[in-house]
């Protein structure tokens, strides 16, 4: 039997672009529905099940941040938000929108299909199981890490901030972020120093035989944890 297509709403307000997106989704099998506008966007939602939704950001009548809060109340759903800003990177990270991902434009169809596949193969899964289990053990009630039975000697802050991104693999936190869950006075901690703590964990990582680095980097954004580490 093939495999069931899947429905993928495309919410973009820019026909060149969305375009692009469907054309890219149908090469790979999977059954793009285009909406221009927020609110054609949700009604299609509530007309047929969709297994994912790329969201613009920036729609002509209402914010692609509101049509998520909508679709998320209806029911659960994954969202890749496209962004044209980087200040909305900081609003996807920050707030609890229930994005699974997020592109900034310009990105190539490939890198979308790609994370489109990613989402789904991750929600699949399922919450409760994280790819990311497998690797590491984290001992909160003693403040220990381990990888692949391995304990790691960490500093504090490391200490922190990897448990920081153990906690949401896959997820993107900028540096604000990993400064605040790591540093009991963010407000004298440098984003150098969250990059410097960065380097000295991903080198104790390094030495537990953890290759390739399980921390990725994205540039002028933050840190996640692979999802596959
Ligand atoms: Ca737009």
């Amino acid at each position: 039997m093939p495999p069931q297509r899947q429905t993928i709403l495309v919410v973009e307000d820019e026909a060149a672009i969305a375009e692009t997106i469907t054309y890219a989704l149908q090469t790979e099998g999977f059954v793009p529905l285009w909406q221009a506008t927020g609110g054609a966007a949700l009604a299609a939602a509530a007309a047929q099940p969709v297994a994912l939704v790329v969201l613009d950001v920036g729609l002509p009548d209402m914010s692609g941040f509101d049509v998520c809060r909508e679709l998320q109340r209806r029911a659960a759903v994954p969202v890749i938000f496209l962004t044209a800003r980087s200040g909305e990177v900081d609003r996807i990270v920050g707030l609890e929108l229930g994005a699974d991902d997020y592109l900034a434009k310009p990105f190539s169809p490939r890198e979308l299909t790609a994370r489109v596949r990613a989402v789904l193969r991750r929600s699949r899964g399922g919450a409760a199981a994280p790819a990311a289990g497998a690797a590491w053990d984290h001992d909160a009630a003693r403040c220990r890490i381990t990888y692949r039975g391995r304990p790691l000697e960490l500093t504090r802050n490391e200490y922190r901030l990897l448990a920081a991104l153990l906690a949401a693999p896959g997820r993107v936190f900028s540096r604000d972020q990993l400064m605040a869950a790591a540093w009991e006075d963010p407000g004298s901690a440098l984003d150098r120093t969250v990059d410097a703590h960065v380097k000295t964990l991903r080198a104790k990582l390094r030495a537990a035989g953890a290759e390739p680095d399980p921390i990725a980097t994205h540039r002028g954004l933050g840190y996640s944890l692979r999802e596959e580490a």
